[in-house]
């Protein structure tokens, strides 16, 4: 399938394109010529098929025939190695659980997908390719994870030094093998400026292939869409109207089921939940968007003050705030009620919610109030709870028990690089390499 950006949807360009240069020289986002319709078939068989096959099932549609079908199924089959359960908290309400992945957190389905398909993207060129990415936490371990192994592929990771959590640092610092960890005495910032320049470096790009791993680009969207579909197939009652509620901060995660509903899926419409960072939410109300500065919140993976996919959002929707609002209905909630629905949750069902999934519940049951008595509300659980044990801990006051796969990760060895925040130090250490 052919992508053409946001600003100029008349050229056109190949996925393989949209996947290496991630964004578009115009400042736009790619998206896909079409967005394909899935067969009744596909639908009808949707309870017989297994998640990885509806992701298979999915995939095609955008990556053929850049990509054979066995390639495709390899992809799917290696990436898709985890379920997304579905649990119901009462008569009506689920969580999607979206953190059984290696780092916890949703954001390894699009990382898994997107480094297999660029390593068979890449698989005919001489020179290895290297993956630059600039980290304040949690896209960097989800990149460094699902990078890891894969074949023609390293990944160089800066991230700010002392600025991410211990965990966090351990999951970017202790893979090793094609994974290098370049700790930044700096900032964010700092090591956002820093990959800047490099993809600006004539020489530099003489020595490397060189690509970006960020959230915006199309082979972190289309994997992000599978879940929504695996839910659908989860549900006992398929005819009572189903809206998902979506914790969101760049917002990938909510455009990624606007596809799903576009390729058929009978989604009823969809709760866009915010922290105070609430450009979307406060757009749909009043039909201004007006992106501020960040706010720090609990649920800080959502802290975004401009979302990059708005333009994707809008796009789809003609530029129509009514169009949207159609779709798509937004509510935004304060660290404080976040923290009573962690302990609300808690203890009318004792089942644990990180603050981003805290969020998303909140907005369904404030939908809810005013939807139809059999509507079923589906809320999407972006991160396992011990992902931010620190806020677990003192709002519930209970000591969580850690995954086992996080409590090994503390015991192992940080491999880093130290260097300043200057450019000159970091293309001396890829020229030196
Ligand atoms: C990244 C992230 C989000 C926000 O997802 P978007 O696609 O950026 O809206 C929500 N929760 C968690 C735990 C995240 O890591």
């Amino acid at each position: 399938m052919r992508f053409y950006s946001t600003n100029s949807p008349l050229s056109f360009t190949s996925l393989a394109d949209a996947i290496m240069k991630s964004l578009p020289e115009d400042n736009g986002l790619f998206m896909p010529e079409t967005i394909p319709a899935l067969s009744p078939e596909f639908f009808e068989n949707i309870e017989r098929s297994s998640f990885s096959e509806i992701a298979f099932e999915v995939a095609k549609q955008y990556l053929s025939p850049d990509l054979s079908l066995k390639e495709i199924r390899e992809i799917t089959d290696d990436a898709i190695n985890f379920p997304v359960p579905l649990v119901e908290l009462e008569k009506g309400t689920f969580m999607l659980e979206l953190f059984h992945g290696p780092t916890l957190a949703f954001k390894d389905v699009g990382a898994r997908f997107m480094s297999r398909t660029m390593a068979l993207l890449n698989k005919n060129q001489s020179k290895k390719l290297t993956i630059l990415v600039a980290t304040s936490g949690d896209t960097g371990s989800a990149v460094a994870n699902g990078f890891y192994k894969v074949e023609g592929i390293e990944v160089i990771i800066l991230y700010p030094s002392g600025k991410v959590s211990p965990l966090q640092e351990k999951q970017l610092t202790t893979l090793g093998g094609n994974i290098t960890a370049l700790e930044i005495k700096g900032t964010f910032d700092d090591c956002q400026r820093m990959v800047k320049l490099a993809f600006l470096d004539t020489s530099l790009r003489e020595k490397y292939r060189l690509s970006s791993a960020n959230s915006i680009n199309i082979a972190r969207l289309i994997p992000q869409s599978f879940y929504y579909f695996d839910a659908f197939r989860q549900l006992k009652d398929k005819s009572a109207p189903v809206y998902f509620s979506v914790p969101s901060g760049n917002f990938g995660n909510l455009t990624a089921g606007l596809l799903a509903k576009r390729m058929g899926l009978p989604i009823a419409a969809f709760i866009a939940s915010t922290n105070e960072n609430n450009s979307v939410p406060r757009y749909l109300n009043s039909g201004e968007y007006e992106p501020t500065h960040t706010i720090a919140t609990i649920s800080n993976a959502m802290d975004v003050g401009a979302p990059s996919n708005f333009a994707r959002m809008n796009h789809l929707y003609h530029e129509s705030v009514d169009e949207m609002r159609s779709d798509i209905t937004g509510y935004y909630f304060s660290d404080t009620d976040t923290r009573s629905e962690m302990i609300n949750t808690y203890s009318r069902y004792r089942y644990m919610l990180d603050p981003h999934a805290a969020v998303g519940l909140l907005g369904w049951k404030e939908f809810k109030k005013s939807a139809p008595d059999h509507a079923q509300g589906i809320v999407l659980e972006t991160a396992h709870p011990t992902k931010f044990i620190d806020v677990v801990k003192e709002t519930l006051n209970i000591e969580p028990e850690i995954p086992k796969a996080l409590a090994d990760l503390i015991t192992l060895e940080k491999k880093s690089v130290l260097m300043g925040p200057e450019y000159e130090g970091l293309k001396s250490f890829l020229m030196s390499r």
